[in-house]
């Protein structure tokens, strides 16, 4: 399948890194060039303490490696899954459209200057809040009355807890489905989804409002703590509860942004490197107690 490929906005990427995959292969390079090795695997537990940490892999249909690494230290920057419209009941059947270039949205904070002027449907899978914030986000940007909300009936927040009353209170127009199948014969100016009912619902551009799952559960395994949402809780370093242990980018509960993610993982891996670099004063200096007393740790 080819996957178009979407540009990366608000960060300065100029022409050189246009999209993610240039971005980063040029800071894998960097990182290499200084001595780091990568590895791809599906890690599958993590265990132990500082200094010595085990990552287990295990095959899945990314990768085949089966292995168990050592670690001092560890670095977690595992993101967050975002959820996809399902089409048919299978939500990967909506990738070509999310790959498709500028046919479906995802990000009301970069992306809903696109909209200007754009009839959009703004596709829910999670509640009714987020396809309110996403709605109110592209009245910016576009007339309220070319804003319809569909809320999809499988979506992964149970339909039958949604609270409708604040769609009817509204200013937006809104309807119910299921999603059986989407076309989109000229991306950005004539798409179509059509529902189980076989109404056909029509715009230039669909607006995902999503719900995300921060993917913590590896990190759990090794006692780090989690707020409500599942967000890795850090010190403004990112330094987590446990000995030895960071976290970077959306796994933790920043903006989710591609500047966000570098920029911690630039702290992070700097305070790391002042760790192994000072590892007689591990539980002393690097758990200074005025930091724990602006974080409210004790
Ligand atoms: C459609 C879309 C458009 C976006 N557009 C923009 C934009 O224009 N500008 C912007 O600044 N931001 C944008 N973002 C947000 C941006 O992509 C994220 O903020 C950023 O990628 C976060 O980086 P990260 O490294 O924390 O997480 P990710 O990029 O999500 O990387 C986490 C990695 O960890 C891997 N992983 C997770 N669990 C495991 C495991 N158990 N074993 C092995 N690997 C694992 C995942 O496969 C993934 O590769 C967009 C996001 C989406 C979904």
């Amino acid at each position: 399948m080819h996957f178009h490929v979407n540009s990366i906005m608000n960060f300065a990427t100029g022409d050189t890194y246009h999209e993610g995959r240039g971005l980063l292969r040029n800071m894998q390079g960097a990182a290499r060039a200084a001595g780091a090795e990568f590895v791809a695997g599906d890690v599958v537990e993590l265990s132990g303490r500082y200094p010595q940490f085990r990552v287990k892999t295990s095959p899945s249909y990314r990768t085949d490696d089966k292995s168990e690494y050592k670690a001092k230290i560890l670095l977690i920057a595992t993101g967050t899954a975002r959820k996809h419209p399902q089409v048919d009941g299978k939500w990967r059947s909506w990738l070509p459209v999310a790959n498709a270039g500028n046919a479906a949205f995802y990000c009301p904070d970069c992306e809903a200057p696109l909209c200007k002027d754009k009839e959009v449907l703004v596709v829910n899978t999670g509640t009714v809040g987020s396809a309110l914030h996403v709605a109110n986000s592209l009245t910016r940007f576009t007339d309220i009355g070319k804003i319809q909300i569909l809320m999809t009936e499988d979506a992964y927040v149970p339909f039958e807890t949604q609270d409708l009353s604040k769609l009817e209170d509204s200013p937006f127009s809104w309807t119910q489905g299921i999603i059986k199948s989407v076309e989109f014969p000229r991306i950005g100016v004539v798409q179509y989804v059509t529902l189980a009912d076989r109404r056909r619902l029509r715009a230039n551009v669909f607006f995902v409002a999503f719900v995300d799952e921060a993917r913590s559960e590896l990190a759990q395994q090794i006692g780090v703590e989690i707020d409500k949402k599942g967000n890795i809780l850090t010190d403004h370093r990112g330094k987590t509860n446990i000995e030895g242990v960071w976290a970077a980018g959306d796994v933790r509960a920043i903006t989710q942004q591609v500047a966000m993610a570098v920029g911690t993982g630039n702290y992070a891996g700097l305070m790391m490197n002042q760790f192994l670099g000072n590892e007689r004063e591990v539980g002393q200096e690097f758990d200074h107690p005025d930091y724990r007393r602006a974080l409210h740790i004790d």
